[in-house]
């Protein structure tokens, strides 16, 4: 056994070592480096590397470390949501957020801003709001919030609710047995162990879950793969005027002289003496590793061009402050679910027997491929009615208790460009939340429940 062990581990190694030497020889990657790049082509390109890698077979026992009814793998404004709405229904919950915080784009990615319609989203929402407005960190004319201390109001609520918190924690794989999943793996600074539940939710925004376990995902636009392109939220202080000076150095990157030369860049006030700064980078894929690093690197040469025509041509007395540590995601992978939500159902206000949760944004579409201020819709096709998102998009179709929320919910890519915004994901995460203890209360599969039953709480909850 022992003699074993030892061969496969040092097949392993040896295997890995093969494979450092080709990266290093760059026979097997030519990442670029470099400024944008087509996700299209990025994309064909990993498929292509990674079915023509060498492969090891990674074997290791983790120990069973937490078992609960419902486990939500992200904590974001749906992942928050969710884990809420299910401990308030009386289950026990696990949430596991990579980061050292919650609220994911809102938060780590920066937004900082409510969109869509703010009352009767439910009422882990209207908590939220709540105590934003205690802590006095929310505009009193517009909804941009503070978001260090959104940060903490999610962290306390989650607390109050008997949510059991892993931070710093990734989930990393699933087990599954018919189309079952059975534990999730998560790795944390203790290392990889595993978490057993009866109901899981995927909030990574990127279905991570859906993805691992093997299950059908959607990604981008249909004709090249294309996702609504990514933004990086920075923050600059005022400061005198004999204090202002251009910060890049004269050799680096690649200054912008004209105002047409700028990406799409939108600035907004934020608090005294603040303004947030928000710019476009598209065309790279928010779910693949090596195209997700460029774009973080694009992002902070970008940001530091930007600032640089403001500073040096604007003469802006503006110090950057500092740059959010993500970049933002608008969409990653959405995972396909019993019912795919379409622009034309949105457009339609169309109505569901299974509806639980409901959208009142636009179709806030960026263009996938340019980075100026450009939208898939013309202006006039933009508005929807208010529209209804059944229970069906929230369960995955090729798992029996796998459910999602937020920006990995089953929608095309304009529905979602609607339902992304962050009230919406929120109304969602509270659905899903709720049917996932429901269906540990009747020992059954999400989608066997009666949805009449699950949106009669969730009106119940203010939604
Ligand atoms: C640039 C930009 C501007 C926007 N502006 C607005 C706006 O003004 N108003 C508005 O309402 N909405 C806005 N949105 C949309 C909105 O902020 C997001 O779509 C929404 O907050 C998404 O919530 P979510 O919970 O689905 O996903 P996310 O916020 O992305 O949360 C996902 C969470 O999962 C965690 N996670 C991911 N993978 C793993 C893993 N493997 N293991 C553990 N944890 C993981 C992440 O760290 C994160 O906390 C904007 C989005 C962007 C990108």
């Amino acid at each position: 056994m022992k003699r074993r062990r030892f061969l496969s581990a040092a097949m392993a190694t040896i295997s890995s070592w093969l494979v450092r030497r080709r990266v290093l020889a760059g026979e097997l990657n030519n990442s670029s480096g470099g400024s944008s790049c087509s996700a299209g082509s990025t994309e064909d390109a990993t498929q292509h590397e990674s079915n023509s890698l060498e492969q090891v077979t990674y074997l290791r026992k983790v120990p069973v470390r937490y078992a609960a009814d419902v486990v939500v793998l992200g904590g974001g404004i749906a992942g928050v949501s969710a884990a809420c709405a299910a401990a308030r229904s009386g289950a026990s919950v696990i949430l596991v957020e990579r980061f050292a915080i919650t609220g994911g784009d809102l938060t780590s990615g920066g937004v900082a801003n409510f969109c869509g319609q703010l009352h009767g989203q439910g009422e882990v929402f209207d908590r939220i709001l709540q105590d934003l407005h205690k802590f006095k960190a929310i505009d009193a004319k517009r909804p941009v919030v503070q978001y260090e201390i959104l940060a903490i109001v999610l962290q306390e609520m989650l607390l109050r609710h008997g949510v059991k918190l892993l931070l710093h924690t990734r989930f990393v794989d699933a087990r599954t047995r018919n189309q079952r999943l059975t534990e999730c793996i998560v790795c944390g600074k203790s290392g990889p162990e595993a978490i057993r539940a009866r109901q899981f939710i995927d909030c990574t925004g990127d279905g991570d879950v859906a993805r691992a376990a093997g299950f059908d995902i959607m990604k981008g636009r249909p004709a090249d793969g294309l996702q609504l392109p990514m933004s990086l939220m920075f923050f600059v202080r005022h400061v005198e005027a004999n204090e202002a000076f251009p910060q890049l150095p004269d050799d680096w990157f690649v200054p912008i002289r004209r105002r047409t030369d700028l990406p799409m860049t939108s600035i907004w006030p934020d608090g005294p003496r603040s303004n947030a700064l928000k710019i476009k980078i598209p065309k790279f894929d928010a779910t693949d590793t090596e195209s997700l690093t460029r774009a973080e690197i694009r992002a902070r040469r970008r940001m530091m061009e930007v600032l640089d025509y403001y500073q040096r041509i604007e003469h802006k007395p503006w110090r950057l402050d500092h740059a959010s540590p993500i970049i933002g995601i608008r969409e990653g992978c959405r995972i396909s679910g019993d019912y795919v939500l379409t622009v034309d159902d949105l457009r339609a206000g169309r109505n569901f027997d299974d509806a639980v949760a409901r959208g009142t944004f636009y179709l806030d579409g960026h263009k996938p491929d340019d980075d100026k201020r450009t939208y898939i819709l013309k202006k006039s096709e933009m508005q929807v009615p208010p529209y209804q998102i059944p229970l069906r998009s929230l369960c995955a179709k090729d798992g029996r208790n796998l459910m999602m929320a937020g920006r990995c919910f089953s929608a095309d890519q304009l529905a979602l460009s609607s339902a992304r915004v962050s009230t919406t994901c929120s109304m969602m995460g509270q659905a899903a939340g709720i049917a996932a203890a429901m269906s540990v209360q009747n020992n059954c599969d999400p989608r066997d429940l009666e949805a009449a039953k699950v949106r009669r709480v969730v009106e119940q909850r203010g939604a």
